[in-house]
């Protein structure tokens, strides 16, 4: 094994915790690189208890490692405001995806589809980065469409307040999450404090 950031080797990675997972069934270890001072988590398992295999676009079958999709958001939310466990979260979401909507085989393509459709939602610079790697844009236009196209969408999702839709507030009278702050727009009915 080699650092994912700097590629320095087994030598210079040490372990810092180590705690059981997954129902007992696997090991999670965070993992220091001595040489860059990054950290970066692994997970070790029985093999054979997952039996996915993928489909690369040459062509070549490789087993399933979620670790490879740890891997390829630590490189695209490099120096990128994302916390490591969100990574391991959205990694563990599409191996859940992947598992339950194919039974043997499944293309590293579908693969990417899935991760960088959760990382658009968790961070646009990391998910253009992502994107020029996993759909190899051929021309500079093609990046920059694939930008706007986060741009575009962000008007819409409003990530920036982690939710997907803005609760129409006035339609029944009761906003959402109000901050304490919040200057009082409007007069919303609300039911008495102290009754
Ligand atoms: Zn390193």
């Amino acid at each position: 094994m080699r650092c994912p950031f700097c590629h320095a080797d087994k030598d210079s990675l040490k372990v810092i915790d180590s705690r059981a997972c997954d129902g007992d069934r696997a090991i999670r270890r965070r993992r220091e690189c001595l040489n860059c001072k990054k950290r970066f988590t692994t997970y070790e398992r029985v093999e054979g208890s997952i039996k996915l295999t993928v489909v690369k676009a040459d062509g070549r079958r490789v087993p399933w490692d979620r670790q490879k999709i740890v891997a390829g958001l630590s490189r695209a939310t490099f120096k990128r405001p994302v916390p490591d466990e969100a990574l391991q979260r959205l990694a563990e979401e599409v191996e859940e995806e992947c598992f339950a909507s194919h039974d043997r085989e499944v293309p590293t393509a579908e693969i990417g589809r899935m991760v960088a459709e959760r990382l658009r939602r968790l961070d646009q610079v990391a998910y253009v980065r992502f994107a020029s790697v996993y759909r190899q844009f051929n021309t500079l236009d093609e990046l920059i469409e694939a930008a706007q196209n986060v741009i575009d969408a962000r008007r819409f999702e409003d990530p920036g307040q982690g939710r997907l839709f803005i609760d129409p507030a006035g339609i029944n009278g009761v906003a959402s999450e109000t901050p304490p702050a919040a200057k009082p727009r409007g007069k919303a009915k609300r039911p008495p404090a102290d009754d």
